[in-house]
This record gives C-alpha cells, structure tokens and sequence, in this order.
C-alpha cells in the first residue's frame, strides 16, 4: 500500500470506539497528534466480568470507568456521541448528533453487536448479555424471579463462555435454594465448544446438585414471553429468556464501506490497515484478520497498541509493521462452584483460582485508571473492598470448609 505523509504539525487521529482496543490505542499516542476519542458510551466498560452483575458479587459501578478521565489524562480529547458514517475517501466522519470530524487517520475499534441470528421474537422476548447494563438488567430480573411465587423458569440461550459464566453466576446466588428451574441451551453438540470436552463434563458434574438441564444440539426456533421453541418440536416454558453469545458487526462497517466479501467483520492487513481504505486501522473485535482470532479483550488491547503504532508510523511515511498476537490462557469463571483454567487442551480447575481471575480485573483497572487523584483513589478502594467482601473471604471461607 503507498504511504502518505501528513502535511499537518499535528495529524489528526480519530479514535472511534474507547474501549478495550480503542482506549489501548488512544493511551499509546502523545500530544504529538491531534488524538480525539468518540464513543457513545460514557464509559470504559469491563465486559469479561459482566456475568458478576447476575449475583451481585460485582455493581456496575465496579465494571466501569469514565472515559473523559483517561482520555483527557493521556492527553487527548474524549467526544461522547454515535458515529453515524466514516467517510474516508474525505476523511470525514459525522456523529448520529449532528457533529463531522476531519481526520489524516482512524482508527475503528468500535466491537461487535448482539446478534439473535433472526430467529423470530428473540429480540423482542429475550435479555441480551453484552454490556453492563444488560447484565445488571437481568440481575434485578433474576432476583424479582426468585422472590415470585410460581413461573420460575430461566433459559440460558448459548453453552458458550458467557453462557456458562452467566449460569456459575445465577447458582451463586440462586442455586442453594432450588429458587430457579434453569435450562441452557445450545445449538451444537457441547458446552463450551473450542475448549478442551472435559470442561463440558466439569460443567455438568458441578451443576449436577442443581437440577440444571442442558440441551445440546437443540438450535432455537422462536422465543416468546413465556416459551423458547427448539427445533426438536420441544417447548420450553421460560420466564426469563437470557440471549448469550451471538455477536455480529457493528453496521457502521457495512455503512461505512469497510466490510469484505462476509458484509459482516472489516478485513484488514496483518498490520490492522484497511483493506479498502489505507487512512483507515481496524483493531479489537470488528477487525477482520487474514489469521482468524478468537474474540478476546486481550487480543483487542494487544491490537489497538498496534493499529496506534502504525497510525503514527503511516502518517509520518514509515512502513508499517504486522500485528503479532500473544495468546494468553483462558479463566472460565463457573461463580463460587470453580473456576478452570485452559491453555490449548490442558484444562486446571479450582475454586482458588477465582482469586487469578480477580486479580487480572483488579491489576488491568488499576492500570488503565491509576489511582493520580482523588475520584479514582475512592473508585480503586471501592473496587477492592468489594472485591475483598464479595469475593476474597467467601472464597477463602469455602477453601477452609473443605
Ligand atoms: C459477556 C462477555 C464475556 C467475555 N469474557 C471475556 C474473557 O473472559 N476474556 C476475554 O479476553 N474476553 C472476553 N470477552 C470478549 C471481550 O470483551 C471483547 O473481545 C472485547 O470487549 C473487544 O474489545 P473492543 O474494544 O474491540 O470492543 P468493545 O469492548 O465491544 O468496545 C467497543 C466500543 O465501541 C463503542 N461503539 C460502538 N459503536 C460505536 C459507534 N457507532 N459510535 C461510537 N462508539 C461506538 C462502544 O460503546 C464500545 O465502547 C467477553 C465478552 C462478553 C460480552
């Protein structure tokens, strides 16, 4: 691809997306550009502990950050509002609120979207599980649910890492009384496909006690408000409706001209530039890469440093460099019953590392959100008292138990 040289002292670079890539991208620049960050969220949000919100182990407060803070502390200037369409042929972009931003380059970190596959009435009759809010929903519906007399059945739609992490969670809080009658569902043949099958065995055998049903290979056909339709013909009676795992792209790709043969995910270089637009750099889960990559936050950290480094390489006419991931092993949280650990197909389980997991929260939001003044010294305390009450003693309390 040719490289340009921008003729401006400060290029500018538009950041849209501050989350997991768009916030590592935006840390990585200096004031030697032009950086705004556009997100319509106020917030950085934690999404790898949102199912926490289902037993109330976690507030929303604890998964969250505000974005103006560690923008403007990294030097540059935070925009809340929708991106509507990039143009970038003009390299220009306009805000669902009216507003255009002039850009030498974008960097697109803008994630997926929740994705019920068109299967009728799941938009309408079941809780999406991607983002906080949705989480802390479902969390105020679970516990209206269990107070109720009657009418107590809970689907959890998809047997993927959300999924399961969503059911630890809801026996966490609700289990011990038999309060739910809970049902998860899931189109292919296993729980958490992709990690090593014994985890599928681990899940059952500790929700055994539970009276936890699992229906594998049962895609669903339709949800209403009280039924979810597989295509067996079965009908499953369902009071809450919990919609986990399908994640699709943000229109803003299709809208912007950046998606490839798929329509769905951006496809960019090995070095995260778009393969339709050069001024333009994919990173996190919208980007398409020539080597697929599961969707992972660190791998949206690891890309949004590198879609940043070469923003500024390609700006200032030097070549770009190819994006090198470095997988990290996966902590599937199942909420007080265990927590396993995968690297390729060795899987390690046990309550204590639990204590792993919270760490790698509480270590990433200190680091993201260093406690410099005083609103993010009382955020931090607040986090880990939590932590400590929530998590830390209730853990340590069962390891003595047994
Ligand atoms: C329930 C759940 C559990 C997960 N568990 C794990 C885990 O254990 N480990 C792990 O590594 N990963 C996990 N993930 C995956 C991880 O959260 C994602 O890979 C990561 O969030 C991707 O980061 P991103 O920055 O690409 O996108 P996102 O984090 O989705 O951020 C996209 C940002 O763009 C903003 N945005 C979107 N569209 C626009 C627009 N048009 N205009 C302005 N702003 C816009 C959004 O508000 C958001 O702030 C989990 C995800 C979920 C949902």
């Amino acid at each position: 691809m040719p490289q340009r040289t921008s003729m401006r002292a400060r290029p500018r670079i538009v950041i849209v997306g501050g989350n997991f890539a768009g916030l590592t991208a935006a840390r990585q620049l200096d004031r030697r550009h032009a950086v705004t960050v556009i997100d319509r969220s106020p917030s950085f949000e934690w999404l790898p502990n949102i199912h926490e919100l289902l037993s109330g182990v976690k507030r929303p407060v604890d998964l969250r950050l505000p974005l103006r803070r560690l923008v403007t502390r990294a030097g540059h200037r935070f925009v809340r509002g929708e991106v509507a369409e990039i143009d970038a042929r003009a390299g220009r972009l306009a805000t669902v609120e009216g507003r255009e931003f002039g850009f030498d380059a974008c960097i697109v970190a803008v994630g997926g979207v929740n994705d019920t596959f068109g299967v009728k009435g799941a938009d309408r009759h079941s809780m999406p599980f991607k983002s906080v809010a949705d989480c802390a929903a479902i969390g105020r519906r679970l516990a209206a649910l269990a107070r109720r007399p009657g009418g107590r059945s809970v689907v959890i739609v998809g047997g993927g890492l959300e999924g399961i992490e969503a059911l630890g969670e809801i026996l966490r809080r609700f289990g011990r009384g038999g309060l739910l009658q809970l049902c998860v569902v899931e189109a292919g043949a296993r729980l958490l496909a992709g990690a090593p099958a014994e985890l599928d065995a681990a899940v059952r055998a500790r929700s055994a006690a539970y009276g936890v049903r699992f229906c594998t290979r049962s895609p669903v056909t339709a949800v209403t408000g009280k039924h979810v339709q597989l295509r067996s013909g079965e009908r499953l009676r369902s009071d809450l409706t919990i919609w986990t795992g399908g994640v699709t792209a943000s229109p803003l790709l299709r809208e912007s001209g950046l998606t490839g043969k798929s329509g769905r995910w951006a496809p960019v270089t090995p070095a995260l530039q778009s393969k339709r637009f050069e001024n333009l750099f994919v990173a996190g889960d919208a980007a398409e890469l020539p080597s697929p990559l599961p969707k992972q936050a660190y791998f949206a950290m690891q890309m949004g440093a590198c879609a940043a480094d070469n923003a500024r390489r390609w700006l200032g006419g030097r070549a770009v460099r190819a994006f090198k991931p470095a997988p990290k092993p996966m902590l599937v949280a199942f909420g007080d019953l265990d927590t396993f650990l995968v690297r390729g197909a060795s899987v390690i389980a046990s309550p204590a590392l639990a204590v792993v997991k919270e760490a790698v929260f509480q270590v990433t939001m200190a680091d993201i959100d260093p406690p410099l003044d005083s609103s993010a010294l009382r955020d931090l305390t607040a986090r880990l008292s939590g932590t400590v009450r929530n998590l830390a003693l209730p853990t340590l309390a069962s390891l003595l138990r047994w």
